[in-house]
């Protein structure tokens, strides 16, 4: 079978350099190791400090692995709220942590803006422990800028900032100086294998948690934060994780740090500006968020006269898979990832075919 290219935004095309790692991987006989060997302390270690140096993460933030982001989800409600939590979003994937902390019992409030649509006032209770913004939404292609989030720093400088960075890291930096925890899975734009989350904190998460769990209130057990301290301070996890997608991503990011962030951020704005002047001179496509300041730098979502069906089979058919709409908009939106295994030339090809259609 002729090979594709997912321009999907997760899971995506793999990282270029992934099936090499995976093969390798796999002769060295990784899913064998034990999960307490030192072979792995190394593995864990290395991921740790490649994505530290990658993502530019503070020495006072510590990363742990999930297995995914909406586990992280449940975790930041367990480990950070007591009483309420906060959610900005004007998409599914912000309104699905919403619902999860509804689900779990806490007094959660919401801002919610139309799909992609800009949130014109933020209003958040002054008691909200735990403020939960998305950097990227990926259900709609909306992009939250960092100006605004130290304005909601500023004016709750209490509360733990949550930002979800699934779909924008490491393309987008993480405003580390005004959030307190981020969070991504790795199939999205580390172009990874399922199966993995890694969430970022700094120490007032941890001390937060702490401080609930003195209190008897129940934070989780094998993946509550004091319990994934104790074993990350030793390069382990609490249970036996993928350790697969560990190694692979110790690897990627130490191929995107060789790459280097700059590279491929610049990549990435010609990938993206190309994306959206084709959207804009399209007759049958146009860009879903319409202020430049919001668009996604990484999901660049086009509106398409209920043809995304056609225009989608109509790629598909020369090998390259883009996303349809999500939920409401399966008909009507069509979704490029714009990712760093995606290269300028590979970008170049499918921006010249979505031209030709149907002219
Ligand atoms: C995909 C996605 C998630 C959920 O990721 P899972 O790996 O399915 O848990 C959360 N937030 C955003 C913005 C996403 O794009």
């Amino acid at each position: 079978m002729a090979r594709k290219i997912f321009f999907t935004p997760g899971p995506s095309q793999l990282y270029f350099t992934a099936e090499e790692h995976l093969k390798r991987g796999l002769s060295e006989q990784i899913p064998s190791i034990s999960h307490r060997s030192s072979q792995f302390q190394s593995i864990f270690q290395e991921a740790r400090s490649n994505l530290r140096e990658l993502l530019d993460i503070p020495e006072h933030f510590d990363i742990f692995f999930l297995a995914s982001a909406t586990e992280a989800w449940e975790r930041i409600i367990q480990n950070l709220v007591q009483h309420t939590s906060h959610h900005i979003f004007n998409g599914s994937f912000g309104k699905r942590f919403f619902e999860i902390a509804d689900a779990y019992g806490i007094d959660a409030t919401k801002t919610e803006a139309a799909p992609g649509q800009p949130f014109d006032d933020i209003d958040i209770p002054g008691e909200s422990e735990v403020i939960s913004i998305t950097q990227n939404e990926t259900s709609v292609g909306f992009f939250f800028p960092e100006d605004r989030i130290s304005d909601i720093r500023k004016n709750h400088p209490q509360a733990i900032i949550a930002l979800d960075v699934v779909s924008s890291v490491p393309v987008a930096p993480i405003p580390f100086d005004t959030i307190d925890t981020a969070y991504f899975s790795v199939q999205k734009s580390f172009g990874l294998p399922a199966g993995l989350g890694v969430w970022i904190v700094n120490d007032r998460c941890v001390a937060r948690a702490e401080q609930l769990l003195s209190q008897d209130q129940v934070i989780g057990s094998y993946h509550s934060l004091p319990s994934l301290k104790k074993t990350g301070d030793k390069n382990q996890t609490p249970e036996t994780p993928n350790v697969l997608d560990i190694y692979l991503l110790a690897n990627v990011a130490r191929d995107m740090n060789i790459k280097g962030i700059d590279v491929i951020r610049r990549e990435a704005k010609y990938k993206s500006t190309l994306t959206y002047q084709l959207y804009q001179e399209n007759d049958h496509l146009e860009p879903f968020v319409g202020q430049q300041e919001f668009r996604s730098p990484t999901v660049m979502v086009g509106k398409t006269n209920s043809r995304a069906k056609e225009l989608i089979q109509f790629i598909g058919e020369k090998g390259l898979v883009i996303g349809s709409g999500y939920g409401p908009f399966k008909k009507d939106h069509i979704r490029i990832a714009n990712f760093p295994t995606h290269s300028k030339e590979q970008f170049e090809l499918l921006i010249d075919l979505i031209s030709t259609f149907n002219s």
